[in-house]
């Protein structure tokens, strides 16, 4: 058995996890090496939008952030 908690973010690993949602828009914790497309793709096929765009990555400088947990990885904001 392991002490690990299985609730514990594997933030290594080349995956997205989302920290908020809103009507307008929502916010994920993503690698740094991840394209604007790779971004919109993961989101739009977990969480699709329901708009003829659906999530699109924010322009602006507000909408990407470093993660504090790990300087690999970025958090951005997403519209709808
Ligand atoms: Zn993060």
């Amino acid at each position: 058995m392991s002490d690990t908690n299985p609730n514990e973010l594997d933030l290594s690993a080349d995956k997205m996890y989302p920290l908020a949602t809103s009507i307008l828009w929502c916010a994920v914790c993503v690698p740094r090496a991840w394209a604007t497309a790779r971004i919109e793709s993961e989101v739009n096929s977990t969480n699709p939008a329901g708009t003829s765009n659906g999530w699109v990555v924010g322009a602006d400088a507000e909408d990407t952030d470093d993660c504090p947990d790990d300087p690999k990885r970025i958090h951005v904001r997403l519209w709808c």
